[in-house]
């Protein structure tokens, strides 16, 4: 997918994304930002910490919608519009987090080849999951988010953190799957 099938305010909201991925990266997180807009209106920003407040969960889609559960879940999605932004292909934890919340689209930078997760086909869940399953599209800013995640990658030492690069460098297209 090219970035010429994104608006101007998909845009707008994604740059905010990748500002503060730059900020999660200058934490010395693994740098994933995520940002949470309602019927065009800005909701909330936040960043992955999981390795600052050491806490597995602490990925930017799951704090930003922690956050905002209550003004999601308040929000009747018939004829809404509930978007999430995120620099990174939601895992499967976050994509599960967003069906949960009826999030009715997630835009997402670049694709995480190591635990992306929505690519999942509908015909396979059962039927909450299918009724409320949101549109997703993949590629705007890849190439931003995929530098910063390269830069934070290639500075760690743990054998962990070297396997997830690993699958990194084996991605040859940033934008396509
Ligand atoms: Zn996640």
């Amino acid at each position: 997918m090219g970035e010429e099938m994104f608006s101007k305010d998909d845009k707008k909201f994604m740059r905010l994304a990748i500002k503060e991925q730059e900020k999660a990266y200058k934490r010395g997180d693994y740098p994933v930002a995520a940002v949470l807009v309602i019927d065009g209106k800005l909701i909330g920003i936040e960043s992955n910490s999981l390795v600052t407040s050491k806490k597995r969960i602490s990925h930017a889609e799951m704090n930003l919608i922690m956050k905002h559960s209550s003004a999601i879940t308040s929000t009747k999605r018939a004829g809404k519009n509930i978007t999430l932004y995120t620099t990174l292909e939601p895992c499967l934890m976050c994509f599960g987090t967003s069906v949960l919340h009826r999030i009715s689209r997630i835009v997402y930078a670049y694709i995480d080849p190591d635990g992306g997760a929505t690519n999942i086909l509908t015909k396979n869940v059962s039927g909450y999951y299918s009724r409320t399953w949101p549109i997703i599209e993949g590629g705007l800013y890849a190439k931003e988010s995929q530098a910063l995640i390269l830069k934070f990658l290639k500075k760690q030492e743990s054998q962990g953190w070297k396997n997830v690069l690993k699958e990194h460098l084996n991605v040859k297209a940033v934008n396509k799957k």
